[in-house]
């Protein structure tokens, strides 16, 4: 038998030889081409050569120098190609998932799958050694039972697999490792099949020499289809390397938004929709204020992070279908396809500055950022990308100069008094920030004992250019704009503080009325606001009266009970400011629970020049104290209209007679020079 034997022991040769040629081969491509899979196909290879190689030993051994089965050299053969044998299926299969899946196989799952089928290989070999009692079952060393059925298993697995991912059906290469996937499963199964029927050991040598070739044939095959998937991986890389450079070259690398090209790009396909569908588009340019002593200071690595968080945090405040792009340095822009109204875009800047003014916190540094934003709107403001951009930069520009933190629209894009009212509600905004605010007090006489019975707490804007501001310029603004709640909050605790101070400085509890717009009225913790002051300043309920006008109380009228009612339970004073403007029903002092009237200045002019009015007004006062009410009389400048008041019994005097509205050290030496009895 021997001359019959040899064949097998030069084909398990042979195929030791091809595999270790590969094994330098892919070797050599791994060093070229840098995929771990080859790597990985390498040791496959590698192991294949030694399976092969120490399988032609084995036999060598036993047909030449008849060792026994039991012989260590014997035993060391069938170890290395037990788990040789395993190994390469392993490695073969770590190479295909990180081809398919371009990214490494994890660490651990490696090397369980790696001792695992070690130990399964010395295991398998140990147990074909001791049933390995014939020469005949020779072929046994290498498909034996379960090993076999396991290594058929996971080919057939891993051809299906090959041939079902993502669409690789069309690719020569995956097709062709599937196949020989296949046939090797195939083989495996036949091995097993001819092993149970005693197949080879009848028919012999030749038989198995056939095998052998057909080992080797399949192998070729598996080389082939390695390569072919290494050469469309490459092409594919390069496919892959191409979008990223196009990325790159539209994107900004730092922050990932896209770049100045992109987006002048989609600005373009945007001013066409929006020339077509005659919308306005908006383009904003945002710079961050001092944003270079930040990168001086803390270096450039805290600035870039910073960028990067601006841009997510820009990113996240706008629209899907908006663009926001980095121009470079600390500069963004950002495109709005459609603004429904010129008020949207102002509102969507307020809200970047709004959300960029919360701190960030950069490693352990806590950041305060501002922006200047510059906004300039198609077709108003620019027909073409370069237009709009420069448009959207020049008025940046003027926010900067406004004294940055703002928004600024490049022209009148609406009328100039809209514009104008913007422009202010921005101004407005920032004065409350920086404490451009005051409050002037002025005195309310009370007619009985001439004394300050109380004192109105007035806003003035104390702008820094033009000068001392009175409410008629900025209040209309303030609420249309809902300033008025942050303000008139200001105002309520700047005053009460103020007054309690006053309290105790002068010794006896002097009032104070705080005007409470119809926006602030509305607020649902308005109640909770005024409770926290007069505990925070200590000043008693009683002193604090809250005016309100008659339509802010008429907005909500059951609301308006319902609220006052609950200020009444505070103990705090309603007063009823402005009457005889406006609806002026006599109806509302029934049904609202206020405590004070306050007749309005036009009204008491008119009382000495108009006998009808004088008349209303007696009316009104006796009406009121009827309803035990306090009467107030406002902008009172005369002696004739302060004779017919106190006639009337009206019970405090306002107005320019007494005093006008003053400043805090004003006012003290008001109460210093009068003392608390006014002896006008
Ligand atoms: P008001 O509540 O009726 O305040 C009285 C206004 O009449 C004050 O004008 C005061 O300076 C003026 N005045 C007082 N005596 C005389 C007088 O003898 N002759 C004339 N011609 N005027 C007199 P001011 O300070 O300009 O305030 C105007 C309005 O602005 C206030 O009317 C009030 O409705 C509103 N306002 C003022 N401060 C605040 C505030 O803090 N919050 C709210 N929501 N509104 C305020
Ligand atoms: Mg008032
Ligand atoms: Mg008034």
């Amino acid at each position: 038998m021997p001359d019959l034997q040899e064949p097998i022991i030069a084909i398990f040769g042979a195929r030791a030889v091809a595999a270790a040629i590969m094994t330098l081969l892919m070797l050599a491509l791994h060093r070229n081409f840098r995929k771990d899979y080859l790597l990985h196909w390498a040791w496959a290879w590698l192991s294949l050569a030694l399976y092969a190689a120490s399988t032609a030993v084995a036999i060598g051994l036993e047909i030449q120098y008849h060792l026994a089965v039991s012989h260590p050299a014997r035993m060391a053969t069938a170890l290395i190609s037990g788990v040789a044998g395993n190994l390469q299926m392993v490695w073969l299969f770590f190479g295909c998932y990180e081809l398919i899946r371009r990214r490494p196989i994890k660490i651990r799952a490696s090397r369980f799958a790696l001792t695992g089928a070690s130990i399964l290989g010395v295991v398998t070999a140990l147990g074909g050694q001791l049933r390995v009692a014939r020469p005949e079952d020779l072929i046994d060393l290498t498909s034996s039972g379960p090993r076999t059925i396991l290594y058929a298993m996971v080919f057939i697995a891993g051809s299906i697999y090959l041939l079902q991912i993502r669409g690789h059906k069309e690719r020569l290469g995956f097709l062709l490792l599937s196949l020989a996937f296949a046939l090797w499963g195939a083989q495996q199964i036949h091995y097993l099949v001819a092993t149970a029927l005693h197949l080879l050991p009848d028919v012999a040598v030749p038989y198995a020499t056939l095998l052998g070739f057909l080992d080797l044939i399949l192998q070729s095959v598996m080389i082939v289809a390695m390569m072919a998937c290494l050469l469309q991986d490459q092409s594919e890389a390069s496919e892959l390397a191409t979008v990223e450079i196009e990325h790159l070259a539209y994107h900004d690398a730092l922050t990932g938004l896209p770049n100045r090209p992109l987006f002048i790009d989609r600005l373009i396909v945007a001013l066409a929709q929006a020339n077509r569908a005659n919308q306005t588009l908006a383009v904003f340019f945002l710079d961050l204020d001092r944003f270079k002593d930040i990168n001086d200071s803390l270096g450039h690595n805290i600035g870039d992070q910073l960028l990067r968080a601006v841009a997510e945090r820009v990113r996240r405040s706008v629209r899907e279908g908006d663009t926001i792009a980095r121009f470079g340095g600390d500069e963004f822009t950002l495109l709005i396809p459609r603004v429904e109204r010129i008020e949207d875009a102002a509102t969507i800047a307020q809200k970047i500055i709004e959300m960029l003014k919360i701190p960030f916190i950069i490693g352990e540094n806590e950041l305060f950022v501002t922006t200047s934003i510059g906004i300039s709107l198609f077709p108003n403001d620019g027909a073409d990308p370069e237009t709009l951009v420069r448009n959207a930069d020049t008025a940046m520009y003027r926010a900067k100069e406004h004294g940055r933190d703002n928004y600024q629209l490049y022209a009148p894009a609406m009328n100039a008094r809209a514009l104008e009212r913007l422009a202010l509600e921005n101004l407005l905004r920032k004065a409350l920030n920086q404490n451009e605010l005051i409050l002037h007090y002025q005195p309310l006489i009370d007619l009985k004992s001439r004394t300050v019975a109380g004192v109105e707490a007035l806003v003035r804007w104390n702008h820094p250019d033009m000068g001392l501001l009175y409410p008629a310029h900025f209040i209309t603004v303030a609420e249309l704009s809902g300033l008025i709640v942050p303000i008139g909050n200001w105002v309520l605790r700047t005053a009460c503080k103020q007054v309690r101070h006053w309290q105790r400085k002068f010794g006896y509890e002097i009032s104070v009325s705080v005007n409470l717009s119809a926006r602030q009225f509305q607020q649902p913790d308005l109640l909770a606001q005024v409770a926290q002051v007069l505990e925070e300043t200590g000043l008693p309920p009683h002193s604090l009266e809250l005016e309100i006008t008659e339509s802010s109380a008429m907005q909500n009228s059951e609301n308006t009970i319902y609220t006052l009612r609950e200020f009444k339970a505070l103990g705090v004073r309603i007063a009823m400011d402005d009457f005889g403007t406006g609806y002026s029903s006599l109806n509302y002092l029934k049904r609202f629970p206020i405590d004070t009237l306050k007749l309005d200045k036009s009204f008491v002019n008119d009382i000495t020049t108009d006998p009808s009015d004088a008349a209303i007004a007696t009316a009104i006062i006796s009406l009121a104290h009827s309803l035990n009410l306090d009467v107030v009389a406002e902008g009172v400048e005369t002696e004739a209209q302060l004779a017919i008041l106190t006639r009337e019994k009206c019970d405090r005097i306002q107005g320019y007679y007494f005093s006008k509205p003053r400043s805090i050290q004003e006012l003290e030496a008001y109460v210093a020079e009068h003392g608390a009895i006014i002896v006008r």
